[in-house]
C-alpha cells in the first residue's frame, strides 16, 4: 500500500466493496477528492454499493471506462489499523475481504445522509394551568436535568399522551430544537469513587492499569473464582483507559447479562455505556457505529461482533468469561472473538484482559508459556465462600423409572425450601424429552431434513429439530409401523424435569430458564431479575444459567447429569465439563449463606469428575495439557476443519476424496489430512455434510497451505466449502 493519504478528484482509487468479488475495483475519486479509508458509495453495474477506498487504483482498467465514486459517506474514514486488522483477520480465518468488510459495516443506514430530528428542552413559558399529566412531564425534565428528549420519548417516560406534550410546547413550557439524529454518548467519569478494593483486588487492578498506561499491546489472563471481584478489578482498568482518553470495549457472552452489567457501569462511572448486540434497535446500532468512529462513545458493551466497530482509539478490550463457547462464531465468518480481540489489540496498541473463573486451556497454556500475563484472585469477596461439592453416586440411589432427581438431591432441596432459600437444578438439555420412541417397533422420530432426532417440546406441543429448527406435531401413530398410541418420550429434558420437580414440591414456585422459552432477550432479562429478587424457590436451567447471574438466595445447585458432557468425541469434552460444572457450582453461595453443589453421576471415579470435586484446577489443566501435547492437538498443534456440503451425497464425497488425494500443499508443511467422513450431523436442511480434518504442527504456515490447497478447486453446482480454522466443535 502506498503512503498516499489523500486522492485528488479524478485520481484513480482502488475500492474494496462488500460484494463477493475477489479484487479491488478501480474508480475515479469524486469531486473534492477523498481520503484513504473513506467509506464511499460506488456504482457497480446498475447498482450502488458500499465500499472503502483501500489504496491507489491498479491502473489496468481502461481509464475511459472508469466510473467515478458517487459520494463519500459522512462518517470518519476507516483507520489504517482497522484495514490492517481486517486484512489479518481475513488471512487468519481464510475469509474473503468483502465478507470482512460486511462484518465491519453491519449498521443500518450508514449511507443515509445525516438526518435531524426534533427534540424538546425545558422552555421559559409557564403553562396556563397545571394538570397532573403536565406536571409529570415537567418532573421528568427536571429529573433528567437539562437533557433533551424526542416528543415520543418524553410522553413515554412521563406516561402521558402525545397531546399533553404538544400542549406544553404551545404554551412555551417546552421548546423545540433540531438536533442530529445520532447523539454522542454521555461522558463516563473515571474519577468517581469506586468500591474500596481488597488488597488482592487492588494489586490486580494496579497491574492492569499499569498495562493500560503503557500505551502498548499486552494480554492478561485474569483468573478468579466467581464472585472474587474480577468485574470490580477490570472496571478499574476501564477507568485507567478512560483517563488516558482512549476507548474501552467489554465483550460479554450473553445479552441477558448486560442489564446487571450496565447498572454496575453506571454506578461506577455515572453514565451508561453504549450497547452493541442483536437485541439493540437499528437506531441504537447506527448511533453506536457512528459515535464510536468519532470517539464520542467512551465505552462499548457488546457481543463478539463489537470487535469490528470502527473505534477511533481503542485502548482496552475486556473479554469476560473468555472460555465461553459463544465467542466462536459458528456461521458466516468463522472466527473466535477471543483470538480476534488479541489480534485487534496488537494492531492498535491496546491491552486485552481475559477474565474467567475457568479459563480455556488455550489461555491457560498461553499464560504458562509467558505469552500472556496472569493475575489470580483467589478469595471470594466478603463472606461468600465456594460451595461444598459432592458427587451423588447414581449407581446406589433408588430412582423410580423416568425420574431423575435422586433421593439425596431431593432431601437437599427440601432443606432449602424449609429455610426459604433457592435451589437450582442444572440439565443441559432443552425441551421435554430428547427422544421420542415407538414402544411397538422401537423407531425414533427423526427430522426429515437432518440426521438428528426430534426433541419433544411440550410447552409448544411440538417436536423440534435442534439442528434446523423444523417442528412438527407429536405423531399419534408411529411413522414407521403405524401402530397408534405407542409414542413415548425417553430421557429427560428441562421441561420434563420441571414436571418432576412440581410433583415432588407442589407448593414450590418453579422457574424454568431455557433459551427457547423466552421470546426476547428482554423477557429473559426480566425473569432473571425476578429470580434474583427471590421470586422462585426452584430454578431449572440449561447452559444459560451457568453464566454469571447473581442469585443471592441460591444455596444449592444440583447437576442432574454430570456425565452428559463427558461422552462424545469432542476434543474439548473434558475441559467443557470441567468449566461448566465449576461455573454452575459457582452460582451457589454467592452472598452470605454458604452453598452446596451436588453432582449426580454414574462414574464418580472419572478423572474429570474427581478434579471438579477436589477443586484442584492446576492439576486438572496439567493432566489435560499433557494429554493434548502427546496427541499433538490444540493448543499444542494446529487443526482446521473443512466442511463440504451439497444436496447430492456422492458428489460431496467425490469432492472430499479428490481433496484428500491432492494434498500436496499440505504435505509440504508436514500436515496430515483425515477424511472425508460424514460430519457428526451428516445432513442439515437437506444438505449432506462431509468433513475433512487437517492436523499440523504448531508454527507451520497452515492457512497459507490451505489457501494453496483449496485455490484450484472449482465448486460445481450446489457444492459448498467452508473452512474452520481452530474448530471448536466438530459439527
Ligand atoms: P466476579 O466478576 O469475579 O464474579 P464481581 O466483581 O461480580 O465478581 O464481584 C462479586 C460481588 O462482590 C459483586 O456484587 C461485587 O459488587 C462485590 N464486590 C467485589 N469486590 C468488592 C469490593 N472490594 N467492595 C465491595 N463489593 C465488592
Ligand atoms: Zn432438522
Amino acid at each position: 500500500m502506498s503512503g498516499q493519504e489523500f486522492f485528488q478528484a479524478g485520481e484513480r482509487v482502488g475500492v474494496l466493496t462488500t460484494q463477493p468479488l475477489d479484487r479491488l475495483l478501480d474508480y475515479r475519486a469524486p469531486e473534492g477528492g477523498c481520503f484513504l479509508g473513506a467509506y464511499v458509495e460506488v456504482p457497480l453495474g446498475p447498482r450502488k454499493v458500499l465500499g472503502v477506498v483501500w489504496g491507489p487504483g491498479a491502473g489496468d482498467f481502461d481509464s475511459a471506462k472508469l466510473r467515478a465514486v458517487i459520494r463519500v459517506l459522512d462518517v470518519a474514514p476507516m483507520r489504517g489499523e482497522m484495514r490492517q486488522f481486517l486484512g489479518k483477520a481475513a488471512d487468519y480465518t481464510l475469509t474473503p475481504m468483502p465478507a470482512m468488510l460486511r462484518l465491519a459495516t453491519r449498521a443500518p443506514g450508514l449511507s443515509d445522509p445525516p438526518s435531524m430530528r426534533k427534540i424538546l428542552r425545558r422552555g421559559d413559558g409557564v403553562p396556563d394551568r397545571m394538570t397532573e399529566a403536565r406536571s409529570r412531564v415537567l418532573e421528568v425534565m427536571e429529573q433528567y436535568g437539562g437533557l433533551a428528549f424526542t416528543p415520543r420519548e418524553l410522553a413515554d417516560m412521563a406516561d402521558v399522551t402525545p397531546s399533553v406534550v404538544k400542549g406544553l410546547v404551545k404554551q412555551g413550557a417546552l421548546r423545540e430544537e433540531e438536533a442530529p439524529r445520532d447523539l454522542p454518548y454521555p461522558q463516563l467519569d473515571p474519577d468517581l469513587p469506586g468500591k474500596a478494593l481488597t488488597e488482592d483486588q487492588a494489586a490486580a487492578a494496579a497491574a492492569l492499569a499499569e498495562g493500560v498506561q503503557s500505551g502498548r499491546y499486552g494480554t492478561t489472563l485474569l483468573k478468579g473464582v466467581t464472585g472474587s471481584g474480577k468485574t470490580e478489578v477490570y472496571l478499574e482498568a476501564v477507568a485507567a483507559c478512560l483517563r488516558a482518553g482512549r476507548q474501552g470495549l467489554v465483550l460479554l457472552p450473553e445479552i441477558a447479562l448486560t442489564a446487571e452489567f450496565l447498572t454496575r457501569v453506571e454506578a461506577r462511572f455515572g453514565a451508561k455505556p453504549a450497547e452493541w448486540h442483536s437485541g439493540a434497535t437499528m437506531t441504537e446500532r447506527r448511533r453506536v457505529w457512528k459515535m464510536v468512529g468519532q470517539g464520542a462513545a467512551g465505552l462499548v458493551i457488546g457481543a463478539r461482533s463489537a470487535l469490528f466497530l470502527p473505534f477511533r482509539d481503542l485502548g482496552l478490550i475486556i473479554v469476560d468469561e473468555e472460555h465461553d463457547t459463544s465467542y466462536k462464531q459458528e456461521d458466516g465468518v468463522l472466527y473466535n472473538a477471543r483470538d480476534m480481540a488479541v489480534l485487534r489489540a496488537a494492531m492498535c496498541s491496546a491491552q486485552v484482559v481475559l477474565a474467567s473463573a475457568t479459563p480455556s486451556l488455550e489461555s491457560w497454556a498461553n499464560a504458562e508459556a509467558g505469552k500472556y500475563k496472569r493475575l489470580d484472585l483467589t478469595a471470594r469477596f466478603g463472606a461468600a465462600v465456594l460451595p461444598q461439592m459432592r458427587s451423588v453416586d447414581m449407581r446406589s440411589e433408588d430412582l423410580l423409572p423416568s425420574t431423575w432427581i435422586s433421593p439425596a438431591l431431593k432431601h437437599a432441596m427440601k432443606l432449602r425450601m424449609e429455610r426459604g432459600e433457592q435451589s437450582l437444578l442444572f440439565l443441559n438439555r432443552r425441551g421435554f424429552a430428547p427422544v421420542t420412541i415407538c414402544r411397538a417397533c422401537g423407531a425414533q422420530v427423526a427430522c426429515d431434513h437432518c440426521d438428528a432426532r426430534m426433541v419433544e417440546h411440550r410447552f409448544m406441543k411440538r417436536l423440534m429439530c435442534h439442528q434446523c429448527g423444523e417442528t412438527k406435531p407429536v405423531p399419534e401413530a408411529c411413522p414407521s409401523c403405524e401402530v397408534e398410541g405407542k409414542m413415548a418420550p425417553v430421557g429427560p429434558g428441562i421441561e420434563r424435569l420441571a414436571e418432576e420437580a412440581t410433583g415432588l414440591f407442589p407448593e414450590a414456585r418453579i422457574a424454568v430458564l431455557s433459551s427457547d422459552l423466552f421470546g426476547s432477550a428482554r423477557a429473559l432479562k426480566s425473569r432473571i431479575e425476578e429470580i434474583a429478587r427471590g421470586e422462585a424457590d426452584i430454578i431449572l436451567g440449561t447452559q444459560l444459567v451457568a453464566k454469571g447471574h447473581n442469585f443471592p438466595l441460591l444455596t444449592l445447585v444440583g447437576v442432574i447429569d454430570a456425565d452428559l458432557g463427558l461422552q462424545g468425541s469432542d476434543l474439548r469434552a473434558a475441559e467443557r465439563t470441567f468449566q461448566l460444572m465449576r461455573q454452575v457450582a459457582g452460582r451457589a453461595g454467592r452472598a452470605e449463606r454458604p452453598g452446596e453443589a451436588l453432582m449426580q453421576t454414574f462414574q464418580p471415579e472419572h478423572p474429570v469428575i474427581r478434579a471438579i470435586l477436589s477443586g484442584d484446577e492446576e492439576s486438572f489443566w496439567k493432566a489435560e495439557a499433557a494429554e493434548r501435547q502427546a496427541a499433538g492437538v490444540p493448543p499444542y498443534g494446529r487443526m482446521a476443519g473443512i466442511i463440504l456440503s451439497g444436496p447430492d451425497l456422492a458428489a460431496v464425497f467425490d469432492l472430499g476424496n479428490a481433496m484428500a488425494r491432492n494434498d500436496g500443499p499440505l504435505r509440504q508443511i508436514g500436515a496430515q489430512v483425515f477424511g472425508p467422513a460424514p460430519a457428526p450431523i451428516a445432513r442439515v436442511r437437506g444438505r449432506h455434510r462431509v468433513r475433512l480434518l487437517v492436523k499440523a504442527a504448531k508454527g507451520v504456515p497452515l492457512q497459507e497451505a490451505i489457501a494453496r490447497w483449496t485455490a484450484p478447486l472449482r465448486l460445481k453446482g450446489d457444492l459448498r466449502l467452508s473452512i474452520d480454522i481452530d474448530p471448536q466443535s466438530f459439527f
